[in-house]
């Protein structure tokens, strides 16, 4: 089905995103010879909402620090007509399309990566010069309306593909098996249809593609490659994980446009705060990015700890023919600066160094004596080590046979003999961007699961600070009734002995006045180490209040634990405690024990039992043991 009658067929389904009636009217008069400014102004300014975008754009930052425009009129002649028209034709769509049925399809993500990609294709325009920002600025925000009409007019289908969380490539390759075509192809016939022009909106169908095909030819690929460059920054925006590895990808893709590496952070972050206040004009959801800097040591953190992590820059090419002359000529041709050069005259050879150097990619010839390039091929896409190395055949014809059986031995690509060094060279390129895709892909991934099992080391060290107390390093009050609870519930079931004893400083308060706060903090410590080192491996000693401390110990009965109890109180009387400035002094605790039996209700009970007791040690003098 050609292009046309696609749109032709979505558009039949009146469900199609169109630009509001106003905006319409205005792009029509626009294309009629005699319109004035004057009549375009008169018929924005019907449409009050519109009105208030166009001005808000007129008056963003975006544009500099100019004098603010209060009138349509003036913010034409600041914008120019033509951009007035398609900035009009933008606002309508995104004001009517915040939401849909699509109900897999995130529209509000949708628009600020949208938004995202205009604002960086906005700003690669200023810094280049050559086009239009304000056009860019369009091309960038409609980039991607396929997507937006497909979920519109076949919102059930288009849900499925979005279920999954699909990669680019992925949904892209999924819009194909569904629909017979992508959405690219959608949002380049959509913008030829509002009147965009052809060579941005051709750019728009192919910037996706920009890295993958050979579209460099092509007339419009300085603009598809603005536009993919945008897209790129518009991702890195909106990941929920920094990736170090795909900033400075990006950041070499960028230096093609006239944005060089030094320049480079200060860009980015303009364009994302540019990003977050254009957000916030047009009320569409944003999020936290973080800064060039942030998301570069974010990588680095992890790359400073292990080296041998960085992805290696270098590409190892594995050169096999049994042709010597042909063997030099191609390494003459492969030679450059980022590669090394490994040589094999057979395919036995081959085979040895391909398991030894694992280079990332193999040039080898079709036929030679023993293990032919076929052969070869084959054994390499079954070893493990091998699997994933890059191949391109050298083949003597091009019949549709042979090649057909050169990708089903897993050749990734072929060059006919005899070929130019031009030709093999553009091949070789165009696997080496593949190969550094990969890798910056796993290097990512590498980096992610880094990050994730950092993220749970570091939450079970948050677990472990709310449940420690920080001076004392014992298990504080909130981890005290957790056992407690657990402990009850198990006397319960099985009919354990269960005890616990309250403890609580003689005279704490004396100690602070009389020699500082600090020495009444080392004296805690002194006492948590002696009552650690007399307890059993079952009693829980925690430290529930300031100088309050408790002791659960299960499998005691009420003698066993004031046994434990008059263990502790003696210890503690017996021991000198060492202040700060050397002196010794005599600290003394009161303490209650309690047992349960099956008249308390819970632990709650239990330890206010506990407590009563110790109050009655407090009141029959201190230093002492009393039971409830
Ligand atoms: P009693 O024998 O009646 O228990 O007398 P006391 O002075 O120990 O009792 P009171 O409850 O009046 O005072 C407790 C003191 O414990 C008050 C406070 O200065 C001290 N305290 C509580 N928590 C801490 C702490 O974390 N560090 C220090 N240094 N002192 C604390
Ligand atoms: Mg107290
Ligand atoms: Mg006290």
């Amino acid at each position: 089905m050609s292009k046309r009658k696609i749109i032709d067929q979505l558009r039949e389904s009146k469900k199609l995103p169109s630009p509001s009636r106003v905006a319409l009217e205005v792009m029509h008069l626009c294309q009629s010879e005699d319109a004035s400014l004057a009549d375009i102004t008169k018929i924005i300014e019907t449409d009050p909402a519109l009105t208030a975008e166009l001005l808000k754009y007129a008056n963003s930052t975006l544009m500099g620090s100019q004098a603010p425009v209060l009138s349509i009129h003036r913010a034409a002649v600041r914008l120019g007509l033509n951009n007035v028209v398609n900035l009009a034709l933008s606002f309508s769509l995104l004001s009517q399309n915040q939401t849909g049925r699509c109900k897999t399809f995130n529209y509000p993500r949708f628009w600020s990566r949208s938004l995202a990609q205009a604002v960086a294709a906005r700003s690669i325009a200023e810094v280049q010069g050559k086009y239009d920002p304000d056009e860019l600025f369009v091309c960038g925000l409609l980039a991607h309306v396929g997507e937006l009409a497909l979920a519109s007019v076949y919102p059930l289908e288009y849900a499925r593909i979005f279920n999954q969380e699909p990669s680019r490539m992925q949904q892209v390759e999924r819009e194909n098996e569904i629909f017979g075509y992508d959405h690219n192809e959608i949002s380049a016939e959509l913008l030829l249809d509002w009147g965009i022009p052809e060579e941005f909106a051709l750019s728009v169908g192919l910037h996706e593609r920009y890295e993958m095909d050979s579209i460099a030819n092509r007339p419009v690929a300085e603009i598809a490659g603005l536009l993919h460059l945008a897209q790129q920054i518009a991702e890195i925006c909106l990941l929920e994980i920094p990736q170090t590895a795909t900033l400075f990808s990006v950041e070499s893709l960028a230096a093609k446009f006239s944005i060089s590496a030094d320049k480079f952070s200060t860009f980015f972050d303009r364009v994302v705060s540019k990003w977050q206040e254009c957000s916030h004009i047009f009320q569409i959801p944003t999020q936290q990015c973080p800064l060039y800097h942030q998301i570069r040591d974010f990588g680095e953190t992890y790359l400073s700890e292990d080296t041998s992590r960085v992805p290696d820059r270098d590409l190892k090419i594995l050169a096999v023919d049994d042709d010597p002359l042909m063997l030099l000529n191609l390494q003459k041709i492969l030679a450059a600066q980022d590669r090394t050069i490994i040589t094999a005259e057979n395919g036995e050879e081959a085979l040895e160094k391909a398991l030894k150097h694992q280079p990332q990619m193999i040039i080898t010839d079709w036929r030679m004596p023993g293990i032919n390039g076929l052969k070869l091929c084959k054994i390499l896409r079954r070893t493990s080590i091998t699997q994933h190395v890059y191949i391109i055949m050298l083949t003597g014809c091009e019949a549709d046979d042979e090649l057909v059986q050169a990708f089903d031995a897993g050749a990734d690509d072929y060059v006919v003999k005899p070929f130019t060094p031009k030709v093999l060279e553009a091949r070789i390129r165009s696997g080496e961007r593949l190969i550094r895709y990969q890798r910056t892909i796993n290097f990512d991934r590498e980096l992610i699961q880094q990050y994730v099992s950092r993220l749970a080391a570091a939450n079970r060290q948050l677990l472990t600070m709310a449940m420690t107390d920080a001076l004392t390093n014992l298990p504080n009050r909130r981890s005290a009734m957790a056992r407690m609870n657990d402990a009850v519930a198990e006397a319960k079931r099985f009919n354990e002995k269960l005890s616990c004893i309250m403890i609580d400083l003689d005279h704490f308060k004396e100690v602070n006045d009389n020699y500082g706060h600090d020495s009444g903090d080392q004296a805690l410590k002194e006492l948590a180490a002696i009552f650690i080192s007399k307890a059993r491996s079952y009693d829980m000693v925690s430290r529930t209040g300031g100088e309050e401390f408790l002791v659960i110990s299960s499998r005691s009965d009420l003698t066993e634990a004031g046994q434990l109890a008059e263990r502790l109180r003696s210890a503690v009387h017996e021991h000198d405690f060492i202040l700060q400035d050397g002196r010794n002094i005599k600290l003394t605790i009161s303490l209650g024990v309690a047992t349960w039996t099956p008249d308390y209700p819970d632990g709650d009970a239990l330890i206010k039992a506990a407590d009563q007791a110790l109050y009655k040690a407090k009141l029959n003098g201190r230093n002492r043991v009393e039971t409830a």
